[in-house]
């Protein structure tokens, strides 16, 4: 399979290039060249596949013969090592927990597929692969532990002291091994400037092979289609028709879903539910996309105010609105409405909703008033023990920490830290 750029459908690349590149130099996102539609036999058994086989399939799909099959088998079973199960919070709407992974949110799955394909490619080479990765923390716990002992990786991880909770900052420095972080003095925009300028930079490019964990990976998005289909198969109601609402920062969530949808998983609808973050429920009511600086909220992994993948949605759709529009209905919810729809879930049904996932609820509960016959699925993105404060705050009761994330808290932290100037930063990979 080749990948074009959102940029230019001309421009083609390998899977090996476009993981390596992230974004294309066009500074277009990879979408691969076709999306196959699934073959009837296997909707047929579904039900019968595990998660892991769901994924297997989706993959070999929308990568081909780019690698061995045998390999992709290898890197799905590695990226797919915990449960995404479905639960039922009220009649006929479903909580998808995606928080079951080493670091508690979803992102696990893609930063999982995305260091098996990279470990691959290593083993292809002589030259070890260096990943610098920018984080405000959850990227950098997801990357962290998705490449740790991965042969032929080392990853680097930039990130700005003091202003990471302290679970996210134990989830990247006490790995070691391959892992290893640099605690910058200044903000998490110094971060990224660093790593940019590396990338820049001849000297490293030619001492290291360079390669970024960004988010707009195609290898991030491929995996999080596989729970979609997942989903549908631990479905036990086969009548009403199947929406799923995705709570929304940048969209990859959503537009790994409409992915699905086009490869032939009859999905009636996705609800695209925000915080006031709105650019894109905004686009679906005005036609006029209008990024602006985002606001900080409560639900704060999704305060984005130019969503990265919003071009390959309307890629998806070659640009036409009305096709969108058919597909995905917007909703945008205030800090309150959240944190009243995590304390009413929690006091009449005893389920822990996080920030994230209590904005998916809500809009599928908006989506049921004009809607009727249908089952609804929200993504919860993150586990609620990972924004405990604020869910402490909301359900006025303690959010129990699982075992794994208490088990991070008692290891002892290792970083290296390092001014914000690029030559530190620069002596630092010099001397690697
Ligand atoms: C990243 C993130 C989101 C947003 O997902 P997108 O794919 O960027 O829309 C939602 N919830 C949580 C907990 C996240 O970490």
């Amino acid at each position: 399979m080749n990948y074009y750029s959102t940029n230019n459908r001309n421009v083609k690349v390998s899977l090996r290039e476009a993981v390596i590149q992230g974004l294309a130099p066009d500074n277009g996102l990879y979408m691969p060249e076709s999306i196959p539609i699934l073959p009837a036999f296997f909707f047929q058994s579904l039900q019968r596949l595990s998660f892991q086989e769901i994924g297997f399939e989706v993959a070999k799909s929308l990568i081909g013969n780019d690698i061995p099959e045998s390999e992709l088998k290898r890197i799905v079973d590695h990226t797919i090592q915990f449960d995404a199960p479905l639960v039922e919070i009220e009649n006929d709407i479903f909580s998808l927990e995606l928080f079951h992974g080493p670091t508690l949110a979803f992102k696990d799955f893609g930063a999982r597929f995305l260091s098996g394909l990279l470990g691959y490619f290593a083993s292809q080479q002589d030259k070890e692969i260096t990943i610098l990765v920018a984080t405000s923390g959850d990227t950098g716990s997801a990357v962290a532990n998705g490449f740790f002992n991965v042969p032929g990786t080392k990853v680097i991880v930039l990130y700005p002291s003091g202003k990471v909770s302290d679970i996210q900052e134990k989830q990247f420095t006490t790995l070691g091994g391959n892992i290893t972080a640099l605690e910058i003095d200044g903000t998490f925009d110094d971060c990224q400037r660093l790593v940019k300028q590396a990338f820049t930079d001849d000297d490293l490019k030619q001492k290291h092979f360079l390669t970024s964990a960004n988010s707009i990976n195609i290898a991030r998005l491929i995996p999080q289609s596989f729970y979609y289909f997942n989903a549908f198969s631990q479905l036990k109601e086969r009548q009403k028709s199947v929406v799923f609402s995705v709570p929304s920062g940048n969209f990859g969530n959503v537009t790994a879903g409409l992915i699905a949808k086009r490869m032939g998983l009859p999905i009636q609808q996705f609800i695209a539910a925000t915080n006031q973050n709105d650019i894109v429920p905004a686009y679906l009511r005005t036609k006029l996309f209008s990024p602006r600086p985002s606001v900080q909220t409560i639900s704060n992994a999704m305060d984005v105010g130019n969503p990265s993948n919003f071009a390959r949605m309307l890629d998806l759709y070659q640009h036409d609105f009305d096709g969108l529009l058919k597909d995905i209905t917007g909703f945008h919810y205030s800090d309150e409405e959240t944190n009243d729809a995590m304390r009413s879930i929690f006091k009449s049904k005893n389920y822990t909703l996080d920030p994230h996932g209590a904005i998916g609820y809500l809009g599928l509960k908006d989506y049921f008033r004009t809607h009727s016959n249908t089952v609804g699925i929200f993504l919860e993105t993150a586990h609620p023990a990972k924004f405990d404060k604020v869910v402490q705050r909301a359900i006025e009761s303690e959010v129990k920490m699982p075992a794994r994330l208490q088990e991070f808290m008692g290891l002892t932290k290792k970083s290296i830290r390092m001014r914000s100037d690029f030559e530190y930063l620069r002596e630092f990979l010099v001397g690697l």
